[in-house]
């Protein structure tokens, strides 16, 4: 399959890998550009920014192909040195970045100037509208099931992809519910030029998280997800542990949430143990709807090719014989 993202990005397959806190590490990126989608570095994933560009470098000992770096730029517990992991990401001669969260206009000048692609994850056609103005070469349209934070509008992709295309100049991924060739030949349908998967590639034998975490969400079904933080306007769809639901319980009192009452439960270091360990009520960790489509744990090449496979039968055959009929 040709679309705007795979000449663009010079990748095989329309799919792109979700920049993912903690996962998205080199075995994770390379393994899904050696698949022939986009695998995604996640900058903040890494210590520093020396960190990240070392990370960088290994993940080029891994794969021959393009990859990029997610720069997520949202509240934090400890304050951030964006500009520093911008211009190690510019230093490493990375040629692709996705941004997400806030306004990437600060970094542009910058990665423009580099020759990198930037791609900015938005939750609202609005977002997207802002990024093609600003100058993103493209853009990551993240519906209402995505993991992780999906905004504050709750409008799922049978709403935004349509929008996208109707209202966009500049080539859109699709991203948030999708695992499966049904989906990526919707998301080609409704006008979107690829995919973004986060969560169905968290569950395949390269992701470096603990089998544990991969098969309980093999084991979990569509409603296994959780909203949290609504109250403090940074809404983060996660996997239904007994950690989300204490800050389901604490979100629910009387008053204002503080952070703080739910720091302790949500802190990011309590995912990366979770994962490391297998402890599924550690702390919390980002999944999406489609937990409820994923039922086994392939390899990136067997995932990526199942998917686009199926995607080609259901245009050349299930719907090519509707028209026909
Ligand atoms: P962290 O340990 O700094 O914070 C844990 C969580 O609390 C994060 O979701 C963060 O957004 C939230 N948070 C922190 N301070 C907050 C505040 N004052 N008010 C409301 N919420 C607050 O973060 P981390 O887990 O190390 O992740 C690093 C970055 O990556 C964060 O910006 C996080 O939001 C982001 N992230 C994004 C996704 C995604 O799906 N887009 C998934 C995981 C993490």
């Amino acid at each position: 399959m040709r679309t705007r993202i795979t000449e663009m990005l010079g990748i095989k397959h329309p799919i792109v890998q979700g920049g993912m806190q903690w996962v998205g590490l080199a075995e994770m990126a390379s393994a899904v550009s050696n698949a022939g989608g986009l695998g995604i570095l996640t900058g903040l994933t890494q210590p520093s920014p020396e960190a990240l560009q070392k990370e960088i470098d290994r993940c080029r000992d891994m794969t021959d192909q393009p990859f990029a770096v997610n720069l997520t730029i949202l509240p934090t517990i400890k304050p951030v040195p964006y500009a520093e992991y911008a211009q190690a990401i510019v230093d490493s001669g990375i040629k692709i970045v996705e941004t997400a969260g806030r306004n990437p206009e600060p970094f542009l000048p910058l990665f423009k100037s580099a020759g990198i692609k930037v791609i900015h994850k938005c939750t609202s056609i609005r977002h997207s509208l802002k990024a093609e103005r600003i100058g993103c070469d493209a853009v990551s349209v993240d519906g209402f099931e995505c993991a992780g934070h999906p905004g504050e509008d709750d409008v799922t992709n049978l709403i935004l992809l349509p929008l996208a295309a109707k209202r966009l100049q500049i080539p859109f991924i699709a991203s948030g519910g999708f695992g499966d060739g049904r989906g990526l030949a919707a998301a080609l349908a409704m006008g979107a030029d690829g995919i973004n998967m986060g969560t169905r590639f968290m569950v395949t034998k390269e992701a470096p998280i603990h089998e544990d975490v991969k098969h309980a969400m093999v084991n979990a079904n569509e409603l296994d997800t959780a909203l949290i933080y609504r109250s403090l306007s940074n809404t983060a769809r996660v996997f239904r542990n007994s950690v989300a639901e204490q800050v389901l319980d604490i979100e629910a009192r009387p008053g204002a949430t503080k952070f703080e009452d739910i720091q302790p439960l949500v802190q990011g270091t309590k995912g990366k143990e979770l994962f490391e360990q297998g402890d599924l009520d550690r702390g919390i960790w980002s999944a999406g709807m489609v937990v409820g489509l994923i039922d086994d744990i392939p390899s990136c090449e067997e995932l990526v090719a199942r998917i686009v496979a199926d995607a080609e039968a259901i245009i050349s055959e299930r719907l090519t014989a509707l028209m026909q009929a």
